[in-house]
């Protein structure tokens, strides 16, 4: 099976560019933020307990879960998040295996933004963090985003440190530089992985 790399890095750190420039290379990308939405897509399990659990007010006109609404109702109540993190989390995890085991490519990447965080480091052989000095991430995560610095400020709070990330990776690529830079650095690596995944069984 694949060798698989965790790819993760704070928001706005770099991450879906850097993912880009691996599938260029012809890796398969398994996406957190994807499969979460996956688990609880219209006819899944996960819509299912979630109805169950919440109430058909967190489901939208069409049938779909209605986030804004879910969001709103898990808002300020740590018991409500802590049961739907326990539904979300193994369902995810579950699914990124599946994926990960199914990939075809000598190598892929599981992008997972909190892999830190949710300490996810067991699924994968690898951790690639890509790094950047806060300052950056906040002026990069501004400037798509058009949010206030004070929000990003916050959800940074929320997320690992760049020391904590810095200190779960085995590789790193430092997003500080241009594009071509960033080029140069995945070429570097995707050698170095295919010669990993040369003798990986
Ligand atoms: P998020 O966690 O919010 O999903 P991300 O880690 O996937 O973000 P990207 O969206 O890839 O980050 O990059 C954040 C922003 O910075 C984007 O607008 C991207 O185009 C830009 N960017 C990425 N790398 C560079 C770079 N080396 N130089 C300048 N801008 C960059």
């Amino acid at each position: 099976s694949a060798l698989l790399i965790g790819l993760t890095g704070g928001i706005g750190s770099g991450k879906s560019t850097v993912a880009d420039l691996f599938a260029k290379r012809g890796i398969e990308l398994i996406d957190a933020d994807l499969i979460a939405r996956e688990v609880v897509a219209p006819g899944s399990d996960g819509l299912k307990a979630i109805v169950d659990h919440f109430g058909d007010q967190v489901l939208s006109d069409g049938g779909g879960l209605d986030r804004a609404a879910l969001r709103r109702r898990v808002f300020n109540q740590p018991e409500e998040l802590r049961w739907l993190n326990s539904l979300i989390h193994p369902l995810v995890r579950a699914r990124m295996i599946e994926r990960g085991r199914a990939a075809t490519s000598p190598y892929a990447l599981l992008v997972i933004p909190l892999l830190v965080e949710n300490g996810l480091q067991s699924l994968v052989e690898r951790v690639l963090v890509v790094d950047l000095p806060e300052e950056e991430q906040l002026r990069r995560t501004m400037s798509r985003d058009h949010n206030d610095q004070a929000l990003v400020e916050k959800i940074m709070a929320n997320q690992a440190s760049r020391a904590q990330r810095l200190a779960a990776a085995d590789d790193r690529i430092d997003n500080g530089g241009n594009l071509a830079d960033l080029n140069t650095q995945v070429e570097q690596l995707h050698q170095h992985y295919l010669t990993l995944a040369g003798s990986h069984e």
